[in-house]
């Protein structure tokens, strides 16, 4: 154990829950959110407990002020303060532009960057005062390249890139890092509903040539979250086999 403890967003499946594992791993204390699936999270606490660490879940939807301020508080409490945040909650409503409808395109801000943001400012007084802390966004490639179908999610996760630069620069001389990872294609739920000729473009702009497994994002959040990295701040790293080169 080293004492810190992380908080990882939405890491009650796919990518965030392969994080919360990794990081339980490496002897963090783990703070998960969920959004409605109570029992699954449960088991994901249980998972997290083996590797000998205090872990916790809490319901909490990060678009919504009072939630997040009331989920650190909670926290807090249970834990301590938050000395890694992994802002990985996010989701996606896809359409071209003509036929998306202004609720798919706030939902998505709401979320994926509006969320990053409430967590950031919640958590940055206790970073301060200790004058050390992580924080990591997951991003996206989408976010960098852009894509048709998505202009609400990659302009959420451009977004998502211009905050970690301007939060690396606020908050460097208090000892806070801040940076973003931007995956590719990973095999989550989030992916695996796709259909499969778009699946099948995508593998084709991939000079890799296979989707990457949830524990390609982990190990670099690892790395990130630990002091091995402590040099490294206002940086999006590309986690996605060649797909921008
Ligand atoms: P997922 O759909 O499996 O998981 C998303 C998580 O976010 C879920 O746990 C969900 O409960 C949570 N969430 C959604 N709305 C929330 C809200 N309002 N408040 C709190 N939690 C909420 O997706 P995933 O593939 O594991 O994606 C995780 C992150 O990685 C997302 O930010 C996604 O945009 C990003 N990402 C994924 C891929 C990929 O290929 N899977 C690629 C690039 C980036």
């Amino acid at each position: 154990m080293n004492g810190k403890v992380a908080l990882v967003t939405g890491g009650s499946r796919g990518i965030g829950r392969n994080i919360a594992g990794k990081l339980a791993d490496e002897g963090f204390h783990v703070a998960i959110t969920y959004n409605s699936n109570e029992e699954l999270a449960m088991e994901v606490v249980s998972e997290l407990e083996k590797s000998g660490v205090k872990a916790a879940c809490y319901r909490a939807d990060i678009s919504v002020k009072d939630q997040v301020d009331n989920l650190f508080k909670e926290i807090e409490k249970d834990l301590g303060t938050v000395d890694i945040l992994v802002n990985n909650a996010g989701i996606t409503k896809d359409n071209l532009l003509i036929r998306m409808s202004e609720d798919d395109w706030d939902s998505v801000m709401d979320v994926n960057l509006k969320g990053a943001f409430l967590t950031t400012k919640a958590v940055a007084r206790g970073m301060m005062k200790k004058r050390y802390g992580k924080i990591i966004n997951i991003s996206s490639v989408v976010g960098v390249m852009g894509n048709p179908g998505q202009g609400n999610y990659s302009a959420s996760k451009a977004g998502l890139i211009g905050f970690t630069k301007s939060m690396a620069r606020e908050l460097a001389s208090r000892g806070i890092r801040v940076n973003a990872i931007a995956p590719g294609f990973i095999s989550t739920d989030m992916t695996n509903g796709l259909k499969d000729e778009v699946k099948e473009a995508m593998l084709s702009n991939i000079p890799l040539g296979y989707f990457a497994e949830p524990d390609e994002v982990s190990n670099l959040v690892a790395f990130l979250a630990s002091e091995k990295s402590d040099y490294i701040t206002g940086q999006v790293i590309q986690i996605d086999g060649g797909m921008n080169i």
